[in-house]
């Protein structure tokens, strides 16, 4: 950022440099330029998109198991997004979500069985929830070491992006006050995270699966082709770094 605003100062076009950074669990990524400048940025992906993204991630790189393991948490942590959102259509206070949120934390079934009822009563009419063969599918990949292949992994992930892209529609439309309440916190949380004097960047990333633009991508292969031009893209202009940084030097 600083780099950009020093170029445009001078009447330059904006530098490029490309970061390559792994997801981690706060997602907040601190990024140093090649001209000493620290950034922090913070993407403002949920958990259940960034999840999401990782398998197809790990499906483009033949890690078929992990795809499937990704999917699936993916898919919890879309679930308590939606009980989240409910907390806040009805002014819970914290403590008490927490309180109660704590009671069923550590068991996905119990997560499950509260967001079918949650649900229910809201539209009047059962969720879609993974179908029995998937389910049967999940439990041999995760507790009895299966391996799938690429073709059970995509169907898996696909049955699971039409599942969250049909609700997530529905919850942005009927929920759209509560969505930005989370996504605001979410910000909130990770500006507590950054020290106060450094530069922060805040943006959206465009995942598969985004609230930004819920049910716009159909299917995971449609997706994928997206996400390795992108891959491509990054490597390329690493590799043309010190070309460029040669070019940027000489003009200076
Ligand atoms: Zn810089």
């Amino acid at each position: 950022m600083q780099c950009n605003k020093e170029h445009i100062d001078k009447g330059k076009a904006p530098p490029l440099e490309p970061f390559y950074i792994e997801p981690n669990e706060n997602h907040i990524y601190k990024i140093t330029c090649s001209a000493g400048h620290e950034v922090y940025h913070a993407p403002q992906e949920l958990k259940f998109e960034i999840l999401f993204e990782i398998g197809c991630h790990a499906i483009i790189d033949g890690y078929y198991r992990e795809a499937v393991s990704s999917f699936t948490s993916a898919l919890e942590r879309f679930y308590e997004f939606y009980i989240k959102v409910l907390s806040h259509k009805n002014e819970l206070n914290n403590d008490i979500y927490s309180k109660s949120w704590g009671k069923i934390k550590n068991m996905s079934e119990r997560q499950l069985g509260a967001f079918i009822m949650l649900w229910t009563m809201e539209f009047q009419a059962p969720p879609e929830t993974l179908s029995d063969s998937q389910i049967a599918l999940r439990n041999s990949v995760i507790h009895k070491g299966r391996i799938p292949t690429k073709e059970e992994a995509l169907k898996y992930g696909n049955e699971i992006l039409s599942i969250i892209n049909e609700q997530l529609t529905l919850i942005t439309e009927k929920y759209s006050d509560e969505v930005d309440i989370i996504i605001r916190d979410h910000v909130r949380r990770v500006r507590d995270l950054v020290p106060d004097d450094a530069t922060r960047s805040f943006g959206t990333q465009g995942t598969l699966i985004s609230l930004a633009k819920a049910g716009k991508t159909t299917s995971i292969e449609a997706g994928i082709e997206h996400i390795e031009t992108f891959r491509k893209g990054i490597k390329q202009a690493q590799e043309l770094m010190p070309l460029i940084q040669a070019l940027q030097g000489k003009n200076n």
